[in-house]
């Protein structure tokens, strides 16, 4: 699905402009998230190949971190086919990710090709553009969405006494340019497809493209294995009114100015597990302090202060520490969640012979880290 060519993302997408991201504070983030994927790997047995897709990669310092772990883990890694597949709609930010992994040493693919760019890593990896995730070739993946799914359109609806009514933006008579909020009159489609019989919310937002992306992945997983993971702000079905707008880092009123601000609503995850259809198995979400915790954060972060040698490193490896992990900063807000083929969590069922099946490992950062 494209967006218009007048709406925030294509127009500029200001990761860095109007927001800033985890991946953007630290390094240790995406380090953290290619250690995750290099574990699930171990554990479902080093398969020979494997596809890293990443949703919505701003500007692709995510996946150079992953693909550093990648590198350092090169003798673990030697035999296994890597390859990129990164789906983004804005021209702008897929030429700095192109900057940023390949140094810019990029040719647009041919027109009958579903990539509409290609590359190698900085590491030899190969890379690949899509402007949607249908376009990415099928096989074994760990897909990753970090503050993708939070970008989606929702749509916004309010109960009252005579039942639901969908929130629309519509122009107000009174001010010229300027828009306003109004209730539906009646039912709408959306009131009718979009809201869960059992929801006991009086006001919430559905985020029916998130809903068809995580169809989407959940498939891709329970048919061809491998993970996702899916980071962002939101909350487990709990919160009603979210949506808001960011300008240069401060709050921005959402009718004003359309394409002009990052215009964002939390993810509802309790949503996303219901659209996984028991498909694929869901763990999470997790609150990101807790995730970073049991995946080692605080072990990563004394080997970076010991060797680092001056001062002012040192005081700025602590601060984004305290951006990524304080309760009150990002370390609450966001959360971690990840979809998984059933038999990653539980054994298939086989009557013959039970003992003889070999202990699960756990899913890192979902539950305590153990250091045996
Ligand atoms: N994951 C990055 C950036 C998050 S911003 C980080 O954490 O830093 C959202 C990203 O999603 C941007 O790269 C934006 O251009 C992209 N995006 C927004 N809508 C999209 C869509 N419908 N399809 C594909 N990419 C989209």
């Amino acid at each position: 699905l494209l967006p218009p060519p007048q709406g925030y993302y294509t127009r500029r997408g200001g990761v860095g402009e109007d927001f800033i991201t985890s991946p953007e504070v630290s390094q240790v983030f995406g380090e953290l998230i290619g250690i995750w994927y290099v574990s699930e790997w171990i554990a479902a047995g080093k398969p020979g190949a494997f596809q890293l897709v990443e949703l919505g990669p701003g500007r692709g310092t995510l996946t150079d971190d992953v693909l550093r772990v990648f590198s350092q883990l090169a003798s673990l890694l030697s035999k296994c086919d890597i390859s990129v597949h990164l789906v983004e709609v804005s021209p702008k930010l897929s030429e700095t990710q192109a900057q940023m992994l390949t140094g810019g040493k990029v040719q647009p693919a041919p027109e009958d090709r579903p990539a509409y760019m290609t590359g190698i890593s900085k590491t030899g990896i190969p890379i690949y553009w899509y402007r949607d995730i249908q376009d990415v070739p099928q096989g074994y993946s760990f897909y990753l969405a970090h503050e993708f799914l939070d970008a989606l359109p929702i749509h916004k609806f309010q109960r009252t006494e005579k039942g639901w009514h969908e929130v629309l933006v519509d122009i107000d008579p009174e001010v010229p340019d300027r828009l306003r909020f109004v209730l539906s009159p009646s039912r709408t489609p959306a009131t009718e497809n979009f809201i869960q019989p059992e929801e006991t919310r009086d006001h919430v937002e559905v985020c029916p493209e998130a809903g068809v992306l995580i169809q989407r992945l959940a498939c891709r997983v329970e048919k061809d294995g491998g993970a996702a993971l899916v980071a962002d702000y939101g909350h487990d079905g709990t919160k009603t009114d979210t949506f808001r707008g960011f300008r240069h880092h401060k709050p921005h009123d959402v009718l004003i100015a359309p394409g002009t601000a990052d215009l964002t609503a939390d993810v509802d995850f309790s949503y996303l597990r219901k659209m996984a259809q028991g498909r694929a198995a869901t763990l999470g979400p997790i609150k990101q302090r807790e995730f970073l915790k049991n995946m080692g954060i605080d072990l990563r972060l004394q080997v970076l202060l010991q060797n680092s040698r001056d001062s002012a490193t040192r005081e700025q490896l602590l601060h984004s520490y305290d951006m990524l992990m304080n309760p009150k900063k990002m370390g609450d807000c966001f959360n971690f969640f990840a979809l998984l083929p059933h038999h990653r969590l539980v054994h298939p069922y086989r009557k013959e012979n039970p003992q003889s099946k070999p202990p699960l490992l756990p899913v890192a950062g979902f539950s305590e880290l153990s250091l045996k």
